[in-house]
């Protein structure tokens, strides 16, 4: 690094050059301009380009040649843009980029589409909120639309709860996450398995068997009236299982139907170093299937007695209900080495509440508004590789690592 690009930093008075060419990306574009400014001595303060359809924006700050040649730079690189069919605006000013107010976060939008009328709504939150966005970009263009923007000034909580109650209003999932290493930083990702791994209730596929789905819906119905607590209602329903032949287990684990984006959200986490546990309060006869077929860290669930064949209708062992969960959480971490700030839950019932609380980031997924209210962040749209984004990882990263694109 020269001595004059780290005076170029430190000096605000420093006469700097904005160089601004856009028009059609072709190949040596870059070098070219470079090259033309090499010409003239000067250094690189910064440097920023993007492509969008095949047009290229880029901006190059350097510092004021020495002497009189600043017109003749000016000349040299519009002759140059022209050649190549390019615009060109040249700002003359002083010193670097005003420096990022303090406060900084990642407020991720999903939109299914994105619209600008829910865009507009959402820089003008953004604005009003004190904060400024200071830049954006997209993460990803399937299955939904993923944009990213870089946001300073208020601490990562203000901005939260000036935007998150807004999402649904504005059509859009966001999420704003405090930035810094921690976002880096290896992780934990638990999540619940009925209707947020897979897309059944495991409970209802028992229940089809034993010819007792109706019983079962009304006791379900009854815990959600809050008339009986989880364990209680888990009782009850495994009662009416008693006498299934314990054949039915093997018939369950076949229907069980992972939701779209599962597959493609494990293998990415693995990939990235992260750890993946799951935590049901349905049942290990399917969870410890799930566990082997998904590569799972971590599995736990509740336990249906089997004895002579037949289950019992019993569940046996450590009770995994609302509180359970976010206590298995916490084991999880503790057993991966990673700090709670740098775990991750995911779940869609008001039995994840605790556990998606109890996680540095807690992801309602497609859940009722009770659970989406008090959760970090929502995904509203039926994919769970979506959440990935949420993590600042973008699909172009996704598919790279794959190879291919679909799961
Ligand atoms: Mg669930």
């Amino acid at each position: 690094m020269s001595a004059s690009l780290s005076a170029a930093s430190a000096s605000e008075d420093l006469p700097t050059l904005l160089v601004k060419i856009f028009g059609k990306d072709r190949p040596g574009l870059t070098a070219g301009l470079f090259d033309t400014l090499a010409g003239y001595g000067v250094d690189v303060v910064d440097i920023e380009q993007v492509v969008t359809r095949g047009r290229i924006v880029l901006c190059a700050l350097v510092t004021e040649p020495p002497g009189v040649q600043e017109g003749e730079l000016r000349a040299t690189v519009h002759s140059w843009a022209e050649s190549w069919g390019l615009s060109a605006e040249i700002i003359s000013g002083t010193g670097d980029n005003r420096p990022r107010g303090t406060g900084r976060s990642h407020v991720t939008v999903l939109g299914n589409p994105l619209t600008a009328e829910s865009t507009a709504a959402i820089a003008a939150r953004i604005t009003e909120a004190g904060a400024n966005i200071d830049r954006v970009f997209r993460l990803a263009k399937y299955p939904v639309t993923a944009v990213e923007f870089a946001v300073s000034g208020v601490p990562a909580d203000t901005l939260r709860s000036a935007l998150a109650p807004r999402a649904g209003e504005f059509g859009v999932d966001i999420a704003v996450v405090a930035a810094g290493l921690q976002r880096r930083a290896q992780r934990l990702v638990v999540m619940d398995v009925d209707s947020t791994l897979i897309q059944d209730e495991v409970i209802e596929l028992f229940a089809a068997h034993a010819g007792c789905e109706a019983e079962v819906a009304r006791v379900t119905e009854s815990a959600m009236r809050g008339e009986l607590d989880f364990a209680q209602s888990l009782h009850a329903r495994v009662a009416l299982l008693a006498g299934l032949d314990a054949s039915v287990v093997e018939k369950v684990r076949a229907e069980v139907r992972l939701t779209p984006g599962a597959r493609t959200l494990i293998r990415t986490l693995k990939r990235l170093g992260y750890q993946v546990g799951v935590v049901s309060g349905g049942f290990t006869q399917v969870t410890d299937e799930l566990r082997e077929r998904l590569g799972l860290d971590f599995a736990a669930a509740n336990t249906l007695e089997i004895v002579d064949g037949r289950l019992t209708g019993r569940v046996t062992g450590e009770i995994v209900d609302r509180a359970g969960k976010a206590r298995l959480l916490r084991r999880f971490a503790e057993q991966a080495g990673v700090p709670l700030a740098q775990t991750v839950a995911i779940g869609d019932g008001a039995n994840d509440l605790d556990m998606l609380n109890t996680a540095g980031l807690g992801v309602a997924f497609n859940a009722k508004p009770v659970v989406r209210e008090a959760a970090h962040t929502s995904v509203n749209v039926p994919f769970l590789d979506t959440v990935l984004y949420l993590l600042g990882i973008t699909r172009e990263e996704v598919e790279a690592a794959d190879g291919a694109v679909e799961d």
